[in-house]
């Protein structure tokens, strides 16, 4: 990444909160710069726009530098985007920004004039892991984020490769099963409808109902939520069902790293999100189906991992998307 600037603001665009902060060209955040706001969905486009320029604008004044210091925001979002005409097509948890041109509305509202980059936030975590994270130095990086969807960014020779439309790296909607479970994409057999977190506890609510024994099927049975760290949780104290339901999301996840791998032939195949909480017993099962499955020089020259980056991979990654001037510009 090359750039004469030494810092970018880094804004993450979620459902519940905005995350800014100011990063430098090594990707590092300023950790006084660290702002988080609502997102306030239901209070409509106008209002997000101003706390996104907003979360910005206080994130470089706690940073304690000035505009001059910054080259620009990078701002990570859901999302699908038409990156010709700079348009945020679809994100269905911010159904009021849906055709709106975002990165020109918040170049807009900033107080100060200064380039608006908006990009895919699961792409924006990939580019943060490859930038800064554990893929530093990486030409080809493969990402999945595991949450409550799936998604997915991909690094080619050091750049974010956003296919011919910008719809690209739709990782979660590789399609594993033809006459699979319905996804939410209007597909069957997706990837995310058998290994997201929320996958995976529906995948053991239906364990649950054909009579399987586990120390969370009371709970289940009563109704209580149940999450994918509580399944997690329980098969780290035992429990047969827990392990066995968390240890298929792997073996699923480990196809898909295998897709990857006979398309993309990365370097790196990393996991961020929520799930890389399950730690070493979703990552080995991952890791034994891929080689179980891996064709010509199997797993050889490949890492599979999970992010060092944490929850800060997307901001990271926006503000990476200024120094590498991906994304749309505004
Ligand atoms: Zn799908």
């Amino acid at each position: 990444m090359t750039s004469n600037s030494r810092y970018a603001v880094g804004v993450d665009l979620g459902g519940t909160f905005i995350k800014a902060g100011v990063v430098d060209a090594q990707g590092r955040i300023t950790p006084s710069s660290r702002i988080s706001v609502d997102t306030g969905c239901e209070k409509g486009m106008q209002w997000i726009v101003a706390s996104i320029a907003d979360a910005a604008e206080r994130a470089v004044e706690a940073s304690g530098l000035a505009w001059d210091d910054v080259s620009g925001v990078g701002l990570g979002s859901p999302g699908v985007f038409d990156f010709d005409n700079g348009i945020l097509i679809f994100a269905p948890n911010l159904i009021c920004l849906n055709g709106q041109p975002l990165a020109r509305l918040v170049k807009k509202e900033l107080a100060y004039d200064t380039s608006v980059y908006l990009e895919n936030d699961a792409n924006c975590a990939g580019l943060g892991e490859q930038w800064a994270g554990i893929g530093r130095g990486a030409k080809n990086l493969v990402l999945f984020t595991l949450g409550t969807g799936i998604g997915g960014g991909v690094v080619l020779d050091g750049k974010l490769w956003h296919g011919s439309r910008g719809v690209g790296a739709e990782l979660g909607h590789q399609v594993l099963f033809a006459d699979g479970v319905k996804c939410g994409c209007g597909n069957r057999g997706c990837l995310e409808a058998y290994a997201s977190a929320t996958a995976t506890v529906r995948r053991f609510h239906e364990a649950v109902k054909t009579g399987k024994p586990s120390a969370l099927a009371d709970k289940a049975r009563a109704g209580a939520k149940v999450t994918s760290k509580m399944i997690h949780e329980a098969a780290v104290r035992g429990d047969v069902l827990s392990r066995d339901i968390l240890e298929e999301t792997g073996r699923f996840l480990g196809i898909a790293v295998v897709n990857m791998l006979n398309i993309v032939d990365p370097e790196i195949v990393c996991f961020s999100g929520g799930m890389t909480g399950a730690g070493d017993m979703l990552l080995n099962a991952i890791k034994d189906e891929a080689a179980k499955r891996a064709c010509g020089p199997g797993l050889k020259g490949v890492s599979i991992v999970f992010g060092t980056l944490g929850n800060d991979a997307g901001l990271i990654g926006a503000a990476g998307c200024v120094f590498s001037k991906s994304g749309i510009s505004a």
